[in-house]
């Protein structure tokens, strides 16, 4: 089975007025000869927008969530049709801001996949542990329970991502060792293994978490890891590159 090309997706999370979009457009001059499939997924109001700003170029748009229904009584929501109608591709799901802040469970996420995959969207399901788990010992359990809990028999034959992405590496400069990371990775690939047979060696796993041009190499090239979800370092097309062109 050939290696799916890596994915390289910032999640610019509440960042991102429209003046932004000069941004994405330089990542889309600067990534146009990457061996890398690169997307940026910025808030859902910038979707639109920004797609009409890259369309002719490579880099691909996402949501950052999406909710389970196709429309309804949801006030405030936006669904995968919604976002795929806007001209996303992708759409990162269960991202731990997600979980912790509005209380997303695995069953939740799972249902959001399932969403997406209707709407034609590429999944990326975030996973992680928190430092208590991991001081704890328990990061291999929580996160292979994450991934079979979040991952719908659905995505059976569909393109999708697994995100590792350590809750306290989020945003605080701190990144597991490249061994840590290659130990979570070959655990969740032997689930992924374990759930979708052979057609799971092929689905991508992205590290996320503190991840910038400076590290991005060491950790791009870590065993069984498929790509990076960039938070912070997705936001200047300087950054961004830097770690799309590490590869
Ligand atoms: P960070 O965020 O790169 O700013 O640590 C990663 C993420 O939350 O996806």
């Amino acid at each position: 089975m050939t290696a799916p090309k890596p994915l390289i997706a910032g999640n610019w999370k509440m960042n991102g007025l429209a003046a932004a979009l000069s941004e994405a457009k330089a990542v889309a001059a600067g990534a146009a000869a990457s061996a890398a499939r690169v997307a940026i997924c910025p808030p859902s109001l910038l979707v639109h927008r920004m797609s009409e700003a890259l369309a002719g170029t490579p880099v691909l748009v996402g949501g950052q969530d999406c909710h389970t229904d196709e429309s309804g009584a949801f006030t405030g929501d936006v669904s995968a049709e919604m976002l795929a109608d806007a001209g996303a591709k992708l759409v990162i799901l269960g991202h731990s801001e997600r979980r912790s802040g509005y209380r997303e469970t695995d069953a939740l996420v799972a249902g959001k996949v399932k969403a997406a995959l209707r709407a034609g969207l590429e999944p990326i399901v975030c996973v992680g542990e928190t430092l208590e788990e991991r001081k704890a010992g328990q990061a291999l359990a929580i996160v292979t329970r994450q991934v079979r809990g979040s991952l719908p028999t659905e995505l059976a034959g569909k393109a999708f991502a697994v995100a590792y992405e350590p809750v306290w590496a989020i945003g605080t400069g701190l990144t597991p060792t490249t061994p840590e990371i290659e130990e979570m990775h070959r655990a969740i690939r032997a689930t992924l293994v374990e759930m979708f047979g052979e057609a799971g060696r092929a689905v991508p796993i992205l590290y996320g978490g503190s991840v910038k041009p400076s590290n991005a190499a060491e950790i791009l090239h870590a065993d069984e890891v498929g790509g990076a979800l960039v938070g912070g370092a997705s936001l200047k097309a300087q950054d961004f590159l830097g770690i799309v062109n590490a590869l």
